[in-house]
């Protein structure tokens, strides 16, 4: 309710809001949340909702995971801050890089940080430039990615970013080229088998490196899941099709891990899920379980020796952000995945059937044309007919008013087109996993029985 001076008159009037709908706040109000307990987080009107998108990903260990305070407060009284600039840093960042490389599937590399995803994929990028240039391929700067993906918001990862809302920005830049969604119920033709489907992908992406010269290549970025995209795991194959396409050219592989990575998938790394070995992980999101901003980029041993020696030449790598290295944010990082390693992710695996269980109930009633996931993340995706996959008309905005109806009975999940995301903590329980499915059961009826 906006009276003069509630929370949500207050926060209306002093925020300048980001990807938030403003007519929907300016119907339905804001939500101002005071503390967390476990999965759910508590408002300042005293409403409590089960939050089934862990924040943004993110906050996989619940709102109040005592371990991961308890580690941030006894950084902040050893050692509450300092960079990684002139050979200096801290010794919990040290710690971090060790057991990144150690969780990850190199058998060598180096660790650089941020403070985000998006810093993460947009230095990634200025790695990769500078590093052709240095080794005499200036020309080899474009950097392939896929419609639909999401790789974060700053100019150069907007780029990479597949989707179209970035015209708003004049982006993205030239030389970002995006190949298609692979996503086979979408996208595969009619008679099409998935085989086929996943062929075409690997056709297309030759014909792109063929058309765009293999020696203008910078490097390959993609998600394991897309997650941004509306969770869109990949055709049967895919993965196994493009790789070696890629290897072929000598074109570096970075797999954006910052939704997959560290458990949400089933396993550590969402390119074991999809069984391959990438050059470089960019991880973030679940790497302090959501307690501090922070991004990694995990370097496999090749790409680190070539930057290296493309470094040595010319002494310095002229790149780094003031925050990046917290001691705080490596130790809180260093409890998550103590965490995760500790039975996080066990939970996740075993959550995983029931959650997969619940997706495929709901995906049995009339306008429901998918269901789809991996591990704890998962979507339904919404349409006027399921024969045909005809979506529902836009203006209807089924996907949001099936999220508003959940919000309003205390469940928190996520419209992506015209899909509900799911991706529930890592600390999850049965009880909540079948809250979620009853809550969000109750809201797809209602508002399919108004639409439909
Ligand atoms: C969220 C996300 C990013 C961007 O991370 P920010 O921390 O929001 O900058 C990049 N890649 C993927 C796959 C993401 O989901």
């Amino acid at each position: 309710m906006t009276t003069p001076q509630s929370w949500d008159a207050r926060a209306k009037a002093a925020t300048f809001f980001g990807f938030t709908d403003l007519p929907s706040i300016n119907e339905r109000g804001t939500v101002i949340i005071t503390h967390g307990e476990g999965p759910y987080i508590i408002d300042t009107e005293g409403r409590r909702y089960l939050d089934a998108n862990s924040g943004l990903w993110n906050i996989v260990a619940g709102f109040d995971h005592e371990g991961l305070t308890r580690a941030a407060q006894e950084q902040y009284a050893r050692f509450p801050g300092y960079h990684a600039f002139f050979g200096r840093m801290s010794d919990q960042a040290v710690l971090l890089s060790e057991k990144l490389v150690e969780i990850s599937p190199f058998e060598s590399g180096k660790v650089f940080y941020t403070n985000s995803g998006s810093e993460a994929n947009d230095t990634m990028v200025k790695m990769l430039w500078f590093m052709h240039a240095a080794e005499g391929n200036p020309q080899k700067r474009k950097i392939i990615t896929r419609k639909n993906a999401y790789h974060g918001v700053t100019a150069i990862s907007a780029s990479m970013t597949g989707k179209p809302y970035n015209s708003v920005f004049g982006l993205p830049l030239d030389g970002f080229v995006h190949l298609s969604c692979p996503h086979y119920w979408r996208e595969g033709r009619d008679g099409e088998t998935e085989a086929e489907f996943t062929a075409r992908m690997g056709a297309e992406l030759e014909e792109v490196i063929a058309r765009e010269g293999a020696d203008t290549i910078a490097g390959f970025f993609a998600e394991p899941i897309m997650g941004a995209g509306g969770v869109i795991p990949p055709s049967d194959g895919y993965f196994d099709t493009i790789i070696p396409i890629l290897r072929k050219h000598g074109i570096p592989v970075i797999s954006d891990e910052v939704i997959c990575g560290l458990g949400r998938t089933g396993e550590m790394w969402g390119c074991e899920t999809y069984g391959f070995t990438p050059d470089v992980i960019i991880s973030s999101k679940a790497l302090t379980a959501g307690f501090f901003p922070m991004g990694a980029i995990i370097l496999g041993p090749e790409i680190s020796d070539r930057l290296q020696r493309a470094t040595d030449a010319i002494e310095e790598f002229p790149h780094g952000f003031t925050a990046s290295g917290h001691p705080v944010g490596c130790a809180i990082a260093l409890k998550a995945i103590e965490v995760i390693e500790g039975g996080l992710l066990d939970n996740v695996r075993r959550l995983t059937p029931a959650f997969e269980a619940g997706l495929q109930r709901l995906s049995q009633m009339d306008n429901i044309g998918e269901w789809r996931g991996k591990g704890l993340m998962g979507a339904l995706e919404a349409v006027k007919d399921k024969a045909t996959k005809t979506p529902f008309d836009g203006s209807l905005s089924v996907s949001e008013r099936i999220a508003n109806t959940c919000t309003d009975h205390g469940l928190i999940c996520r419209p992506l087109g015209q899909s509900i995301v799911l991706a529930p903590p890592f600390i999850a329980t049965d009880a909540h996993l079948e809250e979620m499915f009853d809550k969000l059961e109750a809201a797809l009826k209602k508002v399919f029985s108004e639409v439909a």
